[in-house]
């Protein structure tokens, strides 16, 4: 008999694969009341960004970010939260403390079941539909069914999917599959490589590298286009080298082990011409981690309801059913890696406007109750080089389980959600609540009581009145108009021209922008004059009296900078990290006045030491607003993390 305990589990939505689309997905989802189980068969969250594989996220920020209240592409919402937990909590940049935050962000969950250590394996599909999976957790001997009504394949390799029988699209596409002008004219099976990354560390004395004979050798032509061991951005010896590519012409599930193998003989081959061979004066240098989970970039990708293309990408074409947008250059690799070393180890096809991730291409085309998220989304190669980085798999990731949680709310199966126009309006309405950004799509939420007061402040600046706390949107990305011609296909950077810009700043920057027709000018925040000093206020006035029950509250955290865990000191330098965020509100009071005391300001919430972006202070008693007859709302800034006045984006209301 089986040591083997089965074990039976419900919930209304699973989530397979705990990366930050998987993890995104099951927090949005549980935070609105959604029963979440999510599946990860790694014992650490966080999936090519934890402490296993060390990769920093990146997303529409792209190569160049944006510019101060001008363009502001860093993604809000669930990974704007991680990140700025990240850059504050974890100064030192610990990998390990990243994997204890997000392990706590899903412990925090009342609605989230986390299943560490456990592979869902298989799948049983009915009348169309998934009915349960099953997921093994060998630690304890345990074997678990788990029934949902809604599933969402986060796995990156498309495990859950896969199994479901959902048809999958590998390797590249040619030319004609999809009328994509960047495609080779005949398809293949090739995708991009692996990558196993390294850090190093210097010592106060000599520390020698004795190579294991099954290292990979390397002369000094094989770097010629891959440089390394100097100073700048992803060019130093403390995080490794992306670009210790390898295995796009096998298999990246079925060969995995075999990459891996041969991943680390590469990886050690380039610390050992590093160390013995380079010249570079490295002798205090020594490993100080290795990888041993490759980082994977490409396997299965999912054919959906839509397969997105490069057209949608490079067109930013626009989406009724979109639930997040990206930004990141259609960033190709020669499949042979660093054995192709002839060739630019990456070429950045730069994508001139933000663009629409639509549902639809995270939607089953032959199952009615499965989702994805992350790299797995139905896309085509060339879509996928730039939707896949992670900032943008966990928008889409907070998309999905929002779409979900709603769905269910609506009793809509995820196959449906698309064609219900009121449905998408209203989980679309929901990311903005929570602090996500959809090109072009205001705050049209007609119970945000905000929307109705008459707003004033202290003082303000030039273009940042008061007002522009229920402007709709919440943040600034029109920036600079495009350069003429950039609207097409940019121009492809190679690796040369990436690291200019990284170091030195762009000699022709590329900044990715909202396209014209959808980016709502303007810098949608108050700015409190300087000169008035701190404490600024801001007040919300009714015409009637109001109940509230909630006050949502956007800060401004300098979206058109880089922040991201990165063990790459150049990149580090480039972020305000182990900090908050210098324009961030820090210490700040809610007050009201009251029908029975006008003129009077009653505080009804003190908050000190924020560094967060969006927060929500709740006023419930016994299941109704606490605060009832309320004429004005004043939010009183005695304090920021940094600048001489008040940024605030949005204030919203509810009762
Ligand atoms: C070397 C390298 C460099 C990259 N550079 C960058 C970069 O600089 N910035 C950036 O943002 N992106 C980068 N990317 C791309 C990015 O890391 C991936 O596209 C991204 O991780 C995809 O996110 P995901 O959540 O879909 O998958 P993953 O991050 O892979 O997460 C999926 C998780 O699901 C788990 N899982 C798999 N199968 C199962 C199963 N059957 N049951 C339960 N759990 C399962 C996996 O263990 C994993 O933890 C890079 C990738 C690589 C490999």
């Amino acid at each position: 008999m089986s040591v083997v305990t089965e074990k039976s589990l419900q919930c209304e939505l699973l989530v397979a694969g705990g990366g930050l689309s998987g993890v995104c997905c099951a927090l949005a989802a549980a935070r609105l009341g959604t029963k979440v189980i999510l599946v990860q068969d790694r014992p650490v969250l966080g999936g090519n960004a934890s402490s296993e594989i060390r990769m920093h996220v990146v997303g529409a920020t792209g190569l160049h970010a944006g510019l101060p209240l001008e363009l502001e592409p860093r993604e809000g919402g669930l990974i704007e939260e991680i990140r700025l937990e990240f850059a504050v909590r974890n100064p030192q940049r610990s990998p390990a403390v990243a994997d204890l935050i997000l392990y706590e962000f899903c412990r925090a969950e009342p609605n989230l079941t986390l299943l560490l250590n456990t592979t869902v394996v298989a799948a049983r599909v009915a009348d169309g539909r998934i009915v349960d999976v099953t997921a093994e957790r060998p630690s304890t001997e345990d074997r678990f069914t788990i029934a949902a009504t809604m599933f969402a394949d986060c796995t990156g390799d498309g495990r859950l999917g896969a199994e479901a029988g959902a048809p999958c699209l590998r390797g590249r596409e040619g030319r004609d599959a999809f009328g994509e002008p960047l495609a080779p004219p005949q398809g293949d099976t090739k995708t991009l490589g692996s990558t196993i990354l390294f850090q190093a560390r210097r010592h106060d004395r000599p520390m020698p590298f004795v190579a294991p004979p099954w290292v990979r050798k390397f002369t000094a032509s094989d770097f010629k286009l891959r440089p390394f061991g100097k100073s700048g951005s992803d060019l130093g010896l403390e995080y490794g080298y992306w670009w210790i590519e390898w295995g796009g012409c096998l298999d990246s599930i079925k060969d995995g082990e075999r990459i891996r193998d041969e991943l680390l003989g590469i990886t050690l081959g380039v610390w050992n011409h590093i160390k013995n061979e380079s010249g570079l004066d490295v002798a205090h240098w020594a490993l100080d981690w290795i990888g041993f989970v490759p980082g994977k970039r490409e396997s299965r990708r999912f054919l959906g309801q839509h397969v997105l293309t490069e057209n949608d990408v490079l067109g930013s074409r626009p989406f009724a059913d979109a639930i997040a947008f990206g930004g990141w250059p259609i960033d190709t690799h020669p499949p042979e890696g660093v054995d192709a070393p002839g060739e630019a180890p990456c070429t950045q096809h730069h994508v001139p406007w933000l663009y629409d991730l639509p549902l639809r291409s995270c939607v089953a085309s032959t199952l009615r109750n499965l989702f994805f998220a992350g790299r797995n989304i139905s896309a085509t190669h060339l879509a996928f080089a730039s939707t896949r980085v992670m900032a943008t798999c966990a928008a889409m990731g907070q998309g999905v389980g929002t779409a979900a949680a709603l769905a269910l709310r609506a009793g809509v199966a995820p196959a449906e959600i698309a064609g219900d126009a009121a449905l998408v309006g209203r989980i679309q309405q929901q990311l903005l609540r929570d602090d996500a950004y959809l090109l072009g799509v205001p705050n049209r939420d007609d119970a945000d009581l905000a929307r109705r007061a008459v707003v004033t402040a202290s003082s303000a600046q030039p273009g940042g009145e008061p007002a522009l706390v229920v402007s709709g949107q919440t943040r600034a990305v029109h920036g600079p108009a495009p350069a003429a011609g950039n609207a097409a296909a940019g121009p492809a950077n190679h690796w040369e021209d990436v690291l200019k810009a990284l170091d030195s700043g762009p000699s022709r920057p590329h900044y990715t922008v909202a396209p014209p027709d959808r980016a709502r000018p303007g810098m949608h925040r108050w700015l409190s004059d300087p000169a008035g000093g701190l404490p600024a206020w801001l007040e919300l006035r009714w015409a009637e009296l109001v109940a509230v029950r909630e006050v949502g509250l956007i800060f401004d955290t300098g979206l058109h900078r880089f922040l991201t865990l990165s063990q790459a000191d150049g990149y580090t330098r480039r972020m305000h990290w182990g900090e908050p965020q210098p324009e961030t509100v820090r210490d700040y009071c809610l007050e009201v006045e009251t029908a029975a005391a006008p003129g009077e300001w009653r505080a009804v919430h003190t908050e000190r030491g924020n560094y967060q972006r969006r927060r929500v202070h709740r006023f419930v008693a016994a299941g109704a607003p606490a605060l009832a007859g309320i004429r004005a709302l004043r939010l009183v800034v005695t304090a920021t993390n940094g600048l001489d006045h008040a940024r605030v984006c949005e204030v919203r209301v509810y009762a």
